[in-house]
């Protein structure tokens, strides 16, 4: 019973079966799925976050 963790999206819940998992704020998320709360923009490059929430860099600063 050695299962590996399958880690969970923090987006969409589902199991994150890709190669590339990204973490940020501690939390997992498939690479299509890190998208900036604001304008759903992909933010697999760089992303900002605040309050739980990620953001693009335009909405972030804004
Ligand atoms: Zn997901
Ligand atoms: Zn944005």
């Amino acid at each position: 019973m050695q299962q590996k963790e399958i880690p969970q999206c923090a987006s969409c819940s589902q199991h994150i079966l890709d190669k590339f998992i990204l973490k940020v704020l501690d939390r997992h998320w498939h690479s299509k799925c890190l998208k900036c709360a604001d304008c759903h923009a992909l933010l697999a490059d760089k992303c900002f976050s605040r309050a739980g929430n990620v953001y693009c860099k335009e909405d972030f600063f804004k």
